[in-house]
């Protein structure tokens, strides 16, 4: 017994100076990544058969589909009921606590899908020609089961860990997370009691039309939501006698000023980095755009160019999108009122006072009532962390050459309510997602690629291998 202990804590010294094999080492147990995959393709087809739309949600058949799984494993799962059929479960391996703890964050709940319009059964779980075929199958239940696989995976291999990892799958993201990770601080705050980092959706790894990967982004924030409400009022009046302010007039005005403002970029450090690390992997003009970034931005005749990528130029400004026009009901009625919505992202260090301002300049014109109806923001996560460099090690194995990026997402996820709980939120699934299978999320015909499935268990065990396992 005594011998067999000593030549372990050898063999672990030993290829500790290896950090990626360590899972297989730290215990001496195999880890069999073929096996994994295969065992993941599985549990996401009977997944994705548990139609977890939201709305309404009843994402309690989720949270006990992986409950029975990670209890058949000997482990413990909680899971915490929310009401009207949805759930959330939660489940930990136990570290020694000398560091903290990770949650592998990811929601159950999944947008609506129309059968007619996709080409197999939305919630059929069917494989065709390497993919799995499903409503949630990237957006996010595939992510769920990658990290629910790399979590069985470091249970099995008995892998002596520094840190808890917590398992957290939570319903209604889709609309908010209210009814789900919203629900935490008063709920069951003790389910995430001394973790400090979260792994959840965000980002991914951004490859080309034939599926290679060119950079692994990871989200440390998204954009503040700041939404307007401009109203108009004026005379109502027969149409065949104009007034030059009448509420219409006064509205079209105001709305031509704010879409013709152009698109003021800004470039936050961590964005320089973003396009100059990325341009490696772009060709012609719109690499040595994103070469010299900083010169680009100043440059007008650079603007469509750089305004041609509708993502990536997100997080060179703060954008405003006109969303609803309201005025009238007949034609030869000059209406006495008007109304215009916008949805404005904000890069994370804009304050909602300061662009609020910047709207009120823009409107010009003391009559047009400008009133803000919707605001959230959230801190960014911090780069500097152990957690980001052991996805850059595990990177550096996996895609040699292909860097690792900070990205600013321009939509919310579930990470903003645990940067609220002060904690570390990266969004980032280590799978390759192309346009075409980007297209899918939210759209028809959503599926996953087999091989990328497997890639992001194989990766996920890596990275939690790199960043919890005892050193
Ligand atoms: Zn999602």
């Amino acid at each position: 017994m005594k011998l067999k202990r000593v030549a372990l804590s050898i063999l672990t010294a030993l290829t500790f100076s290896l950090p990626l094999q360590a899972a297989s080492t730290n215990s001496g147990a195999k880890v069999d990544y073929d096996a994994a995959g295969k065992e993941a393709t599985k549990i996401l087809c009977d997944y994705l058969k548990v139609d977890t739309t939201n709305p309404p949600g009843n994402e309690k058949l989720g949270a006990d589909f992986l409950a029975d799984i990670i209890r058949k494993e000997g482990l413990e799962a909680t899971v915490v009921d929310l009401g009207k059929n949805r759930s959330l479960v939660c489940s930990r391996l136990k570290g020694t606590g000398k560091k903290k703890g990770i949650i592998l964050m990811n929601h159950i709940d999944v947008v609506p899908a129309v059968a007619a319009d996709w080409k197999h059964a939305p919630f059929g779980g069917e494989i065709h020609d390497g993919e799995i075929w499903g409503r949630g199958a990237i957006d996010m239940k595939g992510m769920g089961v990658i990290e629910l696989e790399a979590f069985l995976m470091l249970k099995r291999s008995g892998v002596k860990l520094d840190r808890d990892v917590v398992f957290l799958a939570t319903p209604d993201e889709e609309a908010g997370g209210e009814c789900g990770a919203g629900e935490i601080k008063e709920k069951c705050p003790e389910l995430v009691k001394d973790c400090e980092f979260v792994l959840n959706e965000g980002f991914s790894i951004e490859a080309d039309d034939k599926g290679n990967a060119k950079y692994w982004g990871v989200d440390f924030a998204e954009k503040n939501i700041c939404w307007f409400e401009l109203t108009t009022k004026g005379d109502a009046g027969h149409a065949s006698m104009p007034m030059i302010n009448s509420s219409t007039n006064r509205m079209a005005r105001a709305l031509n000023r704010i879409v013709n403002a152009g698109p003021n970029f800004r470039l936050l450090p961590e964005v320089e980095e973003y396009f100059t690390k990325i341009s490696v992997s772009e060709n012609g003009e719109l690499k040595k755009a994103y070469e010299d970034i900083k010169n680009a931005v100043n440059d007008k005749q650079k603007e469509p160019l750089l305004l041609s990528d509708l993502l990536k130029s997100s997080m060179l400004r703060n954008t405003i999108s006109l969303t609803r026009m309201e005025a009238g009901y007949k034609t030869n009625v000059i209406p006495a009122k008007a109304m215009a919505q916008l949805d404005c992202r904000l890069l994370p260090d804009v304050k909602k006072d300061e662009f609020v301002a910047f709207i009120t300049k823009l409107v010009d014109d003391p009559e047009v009532e400008v009133k803000v109806i919707d605001w959230q923001s959230n801190e960014p996560s911090k780069l500097q962390t152990e957690l980001y460099e052991a996805i850059k090690t595990v990177a550096k194995e996996e895609n040699p050459n292909i860097p690792v990026v900070p990205v600013i997402v321009p939509w919310f996820t579930d990470s903003h309510w645990m940067r609220e709980l002060g904690m570390t939120a990266y969004g980032f699934q280590p799978i390759e997602v192309d346009k075409l299978h980007l297209a899918t999320m939210h759209g028809k015909d959503e599926r996953l690629p087999i091989k990328s499935l497997e890639n992001g268990v194989r990766r996920m065990h890596k990275i939690l291998v790199e960043f919890c396992a005892a050193k």
